[in-house]
């Protein structure tokens, strides 16, 4: 069984103080449960505090973003070897902010993956459709097109530290909105299918794909208790200790519950 993972993505937002607040409350209210993993990635200016408070609790640090590159004249942007550095174990990469937003190509994504496993961290990779695209129809073309470009010359002993992120764009920062848990599995079998035919049938059993896009209490327990979904990425619930803690309870609680039915 793949272990369950509940992702908190921060984005742009805290203060130092509040920064500080939210990591201490979330170490302290974690526990100790190690069937399912809890990475939190906070905004670059806070990883070191952050590290600091996560360091010894079963909580890891992560980063939103990098450049692919060791160090050289990239005004502003930050390298793996600093996240490494800072005690990030792995990093969100492609997710639809920065492919959307920010303009970043399959290519470009694809460096930064490969610069990611490289240097010694895991990858986070997202992937998700757009509302036009899937009223289009073209949601599978989509997934597999951001998973064979941004995926490429992906060495085979490095899958086991990437695991994917389905986030459809228009389920993002949309409460209410999300993805039903069906829609989630249909997208996660193209995902697994799509990375089984690039790496293989075994890689891709083994592959840990998580639902993103609008995930609450509320919601999680229905997501986190399908086998497909192998954990969550959180945005917005992961503002606030008390609904990020309640989506780990909900992780820990589909992990028992799955582990029994074995
Ligand atoms: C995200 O940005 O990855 C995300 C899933 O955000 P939200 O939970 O707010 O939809």
């Amino acid at each position: 069984m793949i272990p369950k993972c509940v992702v908190g993505n921060w984005k742009m937002h805290k203060t130092t103080a509040d920064a500080r607040q939210l990591a201490q409350a979330v170490a302290k209210g974690a526990g100790v449960e190690d069937r399912v993993s809890v990475v939190v990635c906070p905004p670059f200016p806070y990883l070191s505090l952050v590290g600091d408070i996560f360091r010894g609790s079963r909580i890891a640090l992560g980063a939103q973003n990098l450049y692919p590159d060791k160090e050289g004249a990239y005004t502003g942007e930050v390298s793996p070897t600093m996240l490494l550095d800072l005690g990030c174990k792995c990093v969100i990469l492609g997710h639809s902010e920065r492919r959307h937003t920010l303009g970043e190509s399959d290519a470009f994504i694809n460096r930064k993956v490969l610069a990611a496993l490289a240097a010694g961290l895991d990858v986070i990779f997202c992937v998700g459709e757009t509302l036009n695209e899937r009223a289009a129809r073209e949601t599978e073309g989509v997934l597999e097109r951001q998973i064979v470009l941004g995926l490429a010359h992906l060495p085979p002993p490095s899958l086991a530290r990437l695991s994917v992120a389905y986030e459809p764009v228009w389920a993002i920062g949309s409460p209410g909105h999300h993805a039903s848990p069906e829609q989630a599995d249909q997208a996660h079998a193209v995902i697994r299918r799509c990375f089984g035919r690039l790496f293989g049938d075994e890689a891709a059993r083994k592959l840990s794909v998580q639902y993103g896009g609008s995930v609450e209490p509320e919601n999680a327990g229905a997501f986190l208790s399908r086998p497909g979904v192998d954990g969550c990425l959180i945005g917005g619930a992961s503002l606030h200790a008390g609904p990020f803690l309640a989506i780990v309870g909900a992780a820990v609680h589909a992990s028992q519950t799955m582990k029994q039915s074995a």
